[in-house]
């Protein structure tokens, strides 16, 4: 049956990836795309085979910011989708199966089953070191069916910021985490802190060491902070991934630091 086939061919290509890591956050604007997206520039750069599965189908943000944006699905002539290239990594969205980005919300709730098989399934992702999974915010139906897809993955990373609302949410994705048996690599603490670029002063502009505090709570590894840094932004809407064109800088080393323990 049909079921069947796609289980079965999510099967057959995730045999040949070694890592399947899922990258969440509870809530929407966090960073975890960015966090996605440079963890996977960091790990490519370490000489990994890496790919990005963008699966947030309500802000699918990762073709923005690898230069992707307006790419359109190719097929092979195996009947496979061909990933797109970029910054040595390959990488599929929900945006490239979206006719139109500004569809309704409703349309995409119709299809966001198939697509997410197809994007796990149907991408010819080929021999991979890492296979990073943006999923969308908060611990909803698309999680479930992707890892029940998966048949088990690598582990997780969760995305949070230093507010306190934030970390609260955290705990529903440790929660989610472990009812479904998905370990957790660690948290990252994503907008933490910002150094002023005259000065070099060290400003906390919501309250520091938040996720470090509640990852050691929860008995959860802290794997480090990113700052709030405006050249995140300005390379992300550029479509030139931070951790490309940075090194030496807090940031860069942040990114760099945080992949050496995915
Ligand atoms: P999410 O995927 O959680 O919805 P995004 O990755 O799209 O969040 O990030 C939301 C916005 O915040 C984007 O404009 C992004 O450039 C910005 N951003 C993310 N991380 C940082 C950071 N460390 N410093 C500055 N801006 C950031």
């Amino acid at each position: 049956d049909k079921e069947g086939h796609s289980r079965w061919l999510v099967a057959k290509r995730m045999e040949r990836i070694e890592y399947k890591v899922l990258v969440m956050s509870n809530k929407g604007g966090v960073g975890k795309s960015t966090v996605t997206t440079n963890l996977a520039v960091s790990l490519a750069l370490k000489g990994w085979h890496v790919g990005i599965c963008d699966l947030d189908i309500h802000g699918p943000n990762i073709p923005k910011m690898v230069g992707a944006e307006g790419q359109k699905l190719k097929i092979s002539t195996s009947g496979g989708i061909i990933p797109f290239q970029a910054y040595n990594l390959k990488i599929a969205s929900m945006s490239f199966l979206l006719q139109n980005s500004d569809d309704p919300i409703i349309w995409r709730d119709a299809y966001k089953y198939e697509f997410i098989n197809q994007l796990l399934g149907g991408v010819e992702w080929q021999d991979l070191n890492f296979l990073l999974i943006d999923l969308p915010p908060g611990t909803g139906n698309e999680s479930v069916t992707t890892i029940d897809l998966l048949g088990g993955v690598s582990g997780a990373v969760i995305v949070t910021t230093p507010q306190e609302v934030a970390l609260l949410d955290s705990r529903k994705s440790v929660s989610f985490c472990r009812d479904s048996e998905v370990p957790i690599i660690g948290i990252v603490e994503n907008m933490s802190g910002l150094e002023c670029p005259h000065c070099h002063h060290h400003i906390e502009v919501f309250r520091k060491g938040g996720g470090e505090a509640s990852a050691l709570d929860m008995g959860v590894p802290f794997l480090g902070r990113i700052p709030l840094d405006p050249d995140v932004v300005t390379q992300s809407d550029a479509g030139e991934p931070f951790a490309m064109f940075y090194s030496d800088t807090a940031t860069a080393d942040a990114f760099h630091g945080i992949a050496n323990k995915v």
